[in-house]
């Protein structure tokens, strides 16, 4: 069997992908179109990791930690919180000055049924959270959320980490298909909540 691919490098930098569920479906998840990011298969063969597996295939790179980690893969990273926290405690004890930052769809206080942000705080340096669309309607055809009020949980995630002091970004994808976002309302919507916010141009092969 080849190895999972916990661990992979975009332009140098060291991505975790620790799982494959996701809460979300998005009509324009790149999961949908391919099976890997710049040759490595995204598709995990099971769901049964640890944070050990993720550990020892970091160090296998470990050359390239000072460039910064980000939580993202073919999944939603939170869903896998026990081990995102021992990773990332890992690398911060280990490489303290090391950035860590965690993409996410922003369910995790929803999943959890707990506001994990306390957890995450001195763990993670930044959020970039998928806001998608200017209001629910938008964002659940877009997204196709699997748990119920997905886009305001997705903005309270959001309001918790701005409050905690994590830097947090909202983005969203445009030019995908015919899907008009209104960029301008978006990017209110993150002003109010207090976070940067990005417009992602969509890329056929997703990166
Ligand atoms: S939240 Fe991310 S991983 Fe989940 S379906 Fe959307 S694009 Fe794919």
């Amino acid at each position: 069997m080849t190895e999972n691919n916990l661990v992979y490098l975009l332009e140098n930098k060291i991505y975790i992908n620790l799982t494959n569920l996701c809460t979300n479906d998005c009509i324009f998840c790149i999961r949908g179109l391919k099976d890997d990011v710049v040759g490595s298969n995204m598709w995990l063969s099971t769901e049964n990791i640890t944070a050990q597996d993720v550990i020892s295939q970091l160090k296998e790179v470990e050359d390239k930690i000072h460039y910064g980690v980000t939580f993202c893969g073919y999944g939603e990273p939170t869903i896998k919180i026990e081990i995102l926290k021992e990773v990332a405690k890992y690398i911060k004890e280990n490489y303290p000055n090391t950035k860590i930052r965690v993409n996410t769809n922003g369910h995790a206080n929803a999943i959890h049924k707990r506001n994990v942000i306390p957890e995450l705080k001195g763990l993670v340096d930044e959020f970039s959270i998928s806001l998608n669309g200017e209001n629910e309607t938008l964002y659940n055809e877009l997204s196709q959320p699997k748990i119920k009020n997905a886009y305001e949980e997705m903005k309270s995630f959001a309001k918790e980490a701005v409050e905690a002091g994590i830097k947090t970004t909202l983005s969203v994808v445009t030019g995908y298909k015919d899907y008009k976002i209104n960029v301008t309302e978006c990017e209110n919507i993150a002003k109010e909540i207090g976070a940067n916010f990005r417009n992602r141009e969509w890329l056929n092969n997703g990166y």
